[in-house]
This record gives C-alpha cells, sequence and structure tokens, in this order.
C-alpha cells in the first residue's frame, strides 16, 4: 500500500472516530420521561426492549470505536504491517478497507471469527462480503 493511500484511510479513520465521539452514548434512560405522562406499568416492557436496544447500539458503537483505535495504533507504530489479516496475515484488499478502515480481518477470516458468536445469527452487511 502506498503513502497516500494509508493516508486517505487515516483521514477517514480519524473523520469517523470524531463522528462516533460527538454522537456520544445514545441516552439509556428510559425513566426520564415528559412528567405531563406519567409511565404507567403497560409501558414497562417497551422501556425495557428500547433500553436493550439502546445498550447494544452502544456496544457496538463502542467496539467500532475500539477497532478505530487499534488500526490507527497500526498506523502510526507499524505503517507498514497496516491492512494485513491479523489471523491468516495476507493483505486486505484495498476495496474493502476503503469502506472498513478499521477491518482488522480479511473477508474470510472474518466471517470464521464471528461465526461462533453466542447469538448465533449475526447479521450480515454487504459490505462483509467485499473483495
Ligand atoms: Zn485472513
Amino acid at each position: 500500500m502506498d503513502k497516500s493511500t494509508r493516508e486517505e484511510l487515516r483521514t477517514h479513520l480519524v473523520e469517523r472516530r470524531s463522528e462516533l465521539i460527538r454522537e456520544g452514548d445514545l441516552r439509556a434512560d428510559p425513566n426520564r420521561v415528559d412528567p405531563s405522562e406519567q409511565a404507567d406499568e403497560d409501558e414497562q416492557p417497551l422501556n425495557e426492549m428500547q433500553q436493550a436496544i439502546i445498550s447494544r447500539r452502544n456496544k457496538v458503537r463502542s467496539q467500532e470505536l475500539a477497532g478505530i483505535d487499534a488500526a490507527l495504533r497500526r498506523l502510526k507504530e507499524e505503517p507498514d504491517e497496516y491492512g494485513r489479516c491479523v489471523d491468516c496475515d495476507e493483505w486486505i484488499p484495498l476495496g474493502r478497507l476503503k469502506l472498513l478502515p478499521w477491518a482488522q480481518r480479511c473477508v474470510q477470516c472474518e466471517s470464521e471469527h464471528s461465526g461462533g458468536s453466542p447469538t448465533g445469527h449475526r447479521r450480515r452487511h454487504a459490505r462483509d462480503f467485499i473483495d
């Protein structure tokens, strides 16, 4: 990978990072409601569901941030190794890195890595398959 491509990806990482930080944690406090509409018992299950959704989103977000930090660290400390799959040592295709500059694995290793997730049905995005 040449230096200007690396620089382009680094810029993308930095921008994405500040975007995530700007978003902040989504409010995960369902009890802060308008006092004029007192929550009655029936609303509780809905609130719990919303809270579960929000906390999952925050989790995804913090994982993405951690990935971005790792990628930026790698770019700084071992720039020549940036873009190499951490599992199989092959180069991650540039098309994938341009979409996911924080990717640490090639598509194949990524699917093996996440295949054993506890939920068993991880949602797939089309971009996971870009090669
Ligand atoms: Zn790999």
